[in-house]
């Protein structure tokens, strides 16, 4: 098989590698399109150390092309989607099939190899099989709204709410359109003119943009002067963290999403105890990969204007570097097609 191999830092190489065995447990996969995540490219840049050579990748749409002998309920030819991390079928959570709730769960490509190659063999417990309605390039988007859905749960919303997202990111902008499922409102703060546009069009009606406005005082008039019920600050946004408490009201609640974030985000623990706000992190999908399917295969989630670019298998390197550089590059999906 071939695989993309991150060596060292800046160094991606295609290894041609011995196929893999396909245990009793798990499936085999043609591997058809990958998400590049932020992940990724910190592992790419050596900024989040993994266990190298490592094979990139979690986000990954495939066709099963051979199913161990113990597998049942995934039949050759299925297209499926791989969970994000591996589950280490040991702890408690494990034994009782909530692999979802994993206790020490090996994220794909960063703790064990991922899936930027031609085939891989995954434990049957880690893919999802999906409907033939959705498209390989919205597949790959699924982590990222049972991200949302995850995140939308634990901050308990309500019809009506009011939420403040911080961050137009591709995760904060679809984060923003299942709130709208849900009957909530957002209001999306971002410093980018252009992903505040991307917001509205995803039908977003309140944006602030961080540099133009007073971001406080818009709030404070979209919300009858109440400020937010919640907030949800997207690690990746780039705005500060302890803004969050400005604008979200008295006994709100305040969710930090993402996995990989920003070294030295801070927050003043006395403004949470002036508020009396609930502050809590999202990182993870939790057991919303199914419902997640289902919202993008109905549409309820459009994802169209959020892929940057479709890269074919070859060109790699090249993705991968341009992609770690401070260009304006990455702000949206960027996919791999095998
Ligand atoms: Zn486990």
């Amino acid at each position: 098989m071939k695989a993309y191999r991150i060596h060292a830092p800046h160094t991606v190489k295609l290894d041609e590698m011995d196929a893999l065995p396909v245990g009793e447990k798990c499936v085999k996969l043609k591997n058809l399109m990958c998400g590049i995540t932020r992940l990724d490219v910190d592992v790419y840049a050596g900024r989040v150390k993994a266990q190298c050579p490592v094979i990139p990748c979690r986000q990954c749409v495939g066709f099963v092309s051979e199913v161990g002998a113990e597998v049942t309920g995934i039949q050759r030819g299925k297209r499926v989607v791989t969970f994000p991390h591996a589950s280490c079928h040991n702890c408690k959570a494990c034994k009782d099939s909530r692999f979802f709730d994993c206790e020490k769960p090996a994220v794909f490509g960063v703790d064990e190899d991922g899936f930027l190659s031609d085939f891989s063999v995954v434990s049957a417990d880690d893919v999802y099989v999906i409907p033939d309605r959705l498209r390989d390039e919205e597949a790959v988007f699924i982590e990222n709204v049972a991200l949302a859905l995850n995140a939308l749960a634990h901050m308990n919303v309500d019809k009506g709410d009011q939420i403040v997202i911080m961050g137009a990111t591709v995760e904060g902008i679809i984060l923003a359109q299942v709130a709208m499922y849900y009957q909530a409102v957002p209001i999306v703060v971002d410093m980018r003119a252009d992903m505040l546009d991307l917001a509205q069009k995803s039908g977003v009606y309140f944006t602030v943009n961080a540099v133009n406005d007073d971001v406080c005082k818009k709030i404070l008039s979209l919300t009858g002067g109440r400020m937010a019920d919640a907030c949800a600050y997207l690690v990746d946004s780039g705005l500060p963290l302890q803004s969050a408490c400005d604008y979200t009201a008295v006994h709100g609640r305040i969710a930090v999403i993402g996995r990989a974030g920003e070294s030295g985000l801070n927050c003043n623990v006395s403004e949470l105890l002036k508020k009396d706000l609930d502050l809590f992190t999202v990182v993870d999908c939790g057991k919303n990969y199914s419902s997640a399917i289902n919202l993008l295969a109905n549409h309820t989630v459009s994802i169209d204007s959020l892929c940057e670019r479709v890269v074919p298998f070859g060109e790699v390197s090249e993705m991968f570097e341009a992609l770690s550089g401070d260009g304006a590059d990455g702000q949206l999906k960027t996919i791999v097609k095998m």
